[in-house]
């Protein structure tokens, strides 16, 4: 363990899910010394383009839009203090049901055992001490958040390497909360379209309930560094009710995150507060 520093990698589908999800524990773990490396599985072309424009819409060019995001994820990463950001670059697979799902190159049609051949290569190159990913249901359903899910898990299966292995995941309590600040916060988020309302996720089945997750982290004060990371990603639509929110009470709402403990060599009690309990 004396040969590297410790280290916390994270793997994520797309440009802006670092931030959101695990904005809080790269920017304290940065500060504590840790090093930090961001693995984004995809290029984020099925995102919103200039001006808001819609994948489909005309004007939507998927390979400016995932140009775009890649300039936003370098900045995001240097407010996180990101010590390594690797990038798969599969294509954005876009919403469940999607034609983009089916597209060449797209990250839900690539086969598991070649995303996680990658990724074992860099999990053997950086020899994470914790690593985090989604639960198996990508927290909220997306292809994409399923596929890096599942190429995680795979990686994991090649490497002969036992990292402390999380799941990122919301307290059921917290998601109330959370629905009340986005119709606070939302506008028309009670009347969206009908097309829209179809791709929304069931807040009621995302998440756990308090009492089975295993790891909360307090990066309280680390919010504004959350909310800055964010704001690198203010050209997709979802992002903007978060920055609307202002960092106060965004950091109140997003300043702790949660985890599901899955794989653990240390026997550190549960629950516990540090993702690296029982490593230093
Ligand atoms: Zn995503």
């Amino acid at each position: 363990m004396a040969d590297r520093p410790l280290t916390l990698m994270a793997v994520h589908a797309h440009p802006d899910d670092e931030a959101t999800g695990t904005g809080g524990v790269l920017a304290r773990y940065a500060a504590e010394g840790i090093r930090t490396v961001l693995v984004t599985c995809t290029d984020g072309r099925c995102g919103d383009g200039p001006g808001g424009v819609k994948p489909g819409e005309s004007g939507h060019d998927p390979e400016a839009v995932a140009a775009m995001r890649r300039q936003e994820l370098e900045a995001s990463c240097e407010v996180l203090k990101v010590s390594h950001l690797e990038l798969l670059e599969y294509a954005d697979s876009g919403m469940m049901g999607w034609a983009s799902n089916d597209a060449p190159g797209s990250f839900w049609r690539t086969p598991v055992e070649e995303g996680a051949a990658r990724l074992a290569e860099l999990i053997r190159h950086y020899r994470p001490d914790v690593v985090v990913t989604y639960d198996e249901n990508g927290f909220y359903g997306h292809p994409d958040h399923i596929q890096a899910h599942r190429i995680t898990m795979a990686a994991l299966e090649l490497t002969d390497l036992t990292p402390k292995v999380y799941w990122t995941t919301a307290p059921r309590s917290a998601m109330q909360r959370f629905g009340e600040v986005m119709r606070e916060f939302g506008g028309d988020w009670e009347d969206p379209d009908p097309a829209e309302a179809a791709e929304m996720p069931d807040m009621s089945e995302i998440g756990l309930p308090d009492e089975e997750i295993t790891t909360w982290v307090d990066t309280t004060a680390f919010g504004g560094r959350k909310f800055d990371a964010l704001a690198a990603h203010a050209s997709q639509g979802e992002n903007i009710f978060f920055l609307k929110m202002g960092k106060e009470r965004f950091s109140e709402l997003m300043g702790v995150e949660t985890f599901l403990r899955v794989k653990d060599p240390t026997g550190a009690a549960l629950p516990e507060n540090d993702l690296f309990a029982g490593l230093r």
